[in-house]
Parts: structure tokens; C-alpha cells; sequence
């Protein structure tokens, strides 16, 4: 069996390290948001509050602008969010949160990727392409994938690490991992849901568990850092405005 790197405990260590500076503000501008957006809202909302981060929750863009950390859902046209503000964006000072807590889970189970070969499976601006520059900073050699890759279980399995973003439940299955070898580590990034109402990946983990070195599980893996990785970037910023 693979090592199973969950994302507990990752998040739990973001957690325990978070300074939260006295009157920390979160905004969540929501104008028009759809029923998802107001349940990821209320998930946030939660998150925040637990670690002493006070939550304003507005459809007013001049409020939500004067706070020093702001997440907008919905409809945002003409909205001048600064980068530091932006704890969601891809800015100088923050990345994509889902991207950065795909390479966090590496660094936190000690994967040290300088020279490694990383393939990213998905080249989307919120997942994949933040995932592959944030594997570059860290001196990986590094392959993007999407749907036009000509021979996508090769490229993987020259990999050494599998950041699967693609969004297809349980695509990657025997074929797209080495044989024998055992050595790969596979971050699954992929929340899918089947009809049964159950979540999985986009990696067939149980088809590839006797295969690979380390795997992320969905759900518990992941996902289960992203918000705590906001919760950073809210300090971050709130530290910066300090
Ligand atoms: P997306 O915008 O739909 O992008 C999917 C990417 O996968 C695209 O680049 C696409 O290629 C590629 N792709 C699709 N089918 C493919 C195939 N058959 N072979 C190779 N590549 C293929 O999705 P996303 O927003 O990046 O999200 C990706 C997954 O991550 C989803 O399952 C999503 O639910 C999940 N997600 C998880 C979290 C979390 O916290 N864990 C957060 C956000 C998203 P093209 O560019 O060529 O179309």
C-alpha cells in the first residue's frame, strides 16, 4: 500500500503556526452570488471565526474595499481589489489557495522537489498553471498536461510527482503510473462527484494504491488545506495593512 498523505494534519500545522494580528477583518463581497457561492462563503466564514478572524459578509463593494482582506463571489465587474487584499487572486503577494496547498502537502510530508520531475495534469489559471509555477520556484523540471497532450500516461510516468487538476472522476488509473517501481508521489487535486452523491478524485486511487509511493486521498486531502491556506492569506494580508 501507498502512503496516505492527508491533509489534515497539514492544515491543523497551518493552524497551530497562524499569528492572527488584534481586529483581523475578512470581507466576503458576495453581489449576485449563486447558492454555491453562499455556501463556500458560510465554509470561510466558519474557518475564520474559529481562529479569531472577524467575518463581514456585504453586497457593498465601497465596505468590502476598505477591509484589508476581501473575497469576492458572484458578479465583480469594475471592482479595483488591491493585490494584497486579494487573498483569493494570483497576485505578488498570493497564489491561487488550491495550488498552494497542492505543493504544501509536498513540503509538509518532506517531498523536496528540486530537481524532481513534476507533471501538472490540468492548465486552468485557478489549479493547474499556479501548481506548475509554484513547482518551478521550487526547481522542479515541470510538465503541463491538459487535453491536448498527445500521450498523457507517458508523460506521468516519467514523473517523479503527479499534480492531477483535470476535473474527470478517477481518469488516471494503472496505465498512467510506473509499473514496478513504486517511487511516485501523486497529489489529486480532482473533487468529483458521482452519482451516488460520493466524492472522488481524479485519480483511481484504489485501482494505483499498490503502485505508487504516496497519495493524497479526496476528500481529506487537499481540499482539506485549501482553507486553512486562506486563513493564512488572510493574516498575510492583515499583517500587511497593519
Ligand atoms: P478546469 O478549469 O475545468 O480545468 C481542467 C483542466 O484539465 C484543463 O486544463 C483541461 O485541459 C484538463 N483536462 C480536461 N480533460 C482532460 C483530459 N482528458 N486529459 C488531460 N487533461 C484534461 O478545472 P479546475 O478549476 O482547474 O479544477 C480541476 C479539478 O480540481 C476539479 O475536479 C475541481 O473540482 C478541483 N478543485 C479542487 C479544489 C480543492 O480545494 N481541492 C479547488 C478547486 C478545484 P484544457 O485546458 O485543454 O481544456
Amino acid at each position: 500500500m501507498s502512503s496516505l498523505l492527508t491533509g489534515k494534519e497539514v492544515a491543523q500545522d497551518i493552524y497551530a503556526k497562524l499569528e492572527v494580528p488584534e481586529g483581523a477583518t475578512l470581507a466576503i463581497l458576495s453581489q449576485n452570488a449563486q447558492p454555491d457561492d453562499l455556501a463556500y462563503a458560510r465554509n470561510i466564514a466558519k474557518a475564520a471565526e474559529k481562529v479569531g478572524i472577524k467575518v463581514i459578509q456585504t453586497e457593498d463593494a465601497e465596505e468590502a474595499l476598505a477591509m484589508p482582506a476581501v473575497i469576492v463571489l458572484g458578479d465583480h465587474q469594475g471592482l479595483e481589489l488591491a493585490p494584497r487584499q486579494d487573498i483569493d487572486g494570483w497576485n505578488d503577494y498570493f497564489a491561487p489557495c488550491t495550488a498552494e496547498a497542492a505543493l504544501r502537502i509536498l513540503d509538509f510530508y518532506g517531498y523536496e522537489l528540486r530537481g524532481k520531475k513534476v507533471t501538472v495534469v490540468g492548465r486552468s489559471m485557478v489549479v493547474g498553471k499556479p501548481a506548475a509555477m509554484l513547482a518551478l520556484a521550487k526547481d522542479a523540471t515541470v510538465t503541463i498536461c491538459h487535453s491536448k497532450t498527445l500521450n498523457l500516461p507517458a508523460e506521468c510516468r516519467a514523473a517523479d510527482v503527479v499534480i492531477a487538476a483535470i476535473g474527470r472522476a478517477q481518469m488516471l488509473g494503472r496505465e498512467y503510473f510506473r509499473e514496478h517501481q513504486k517511487d511516485q508521489v501523486v497529489i489529486d487535486v480532482g473533487i468529483n462527484v458521482k452519482a451516488d452523491g460520493s466524492l472522488v478524485g481524479d485519480v483511481a486511487t484504489g485501482e494505483v494504491a499498490d503502485q505508487v509511493a504516496a497519495i493524497t486521498p479526496v476528500p481529506g486531502g487537499v481540499g482539506a488545506v485549501t482553507t486553512a491556506i486562506l486563513m493564512e492569506h488572510v493574516v498575510r494580508a492583515c499583517t500587511l495593512a497593519v
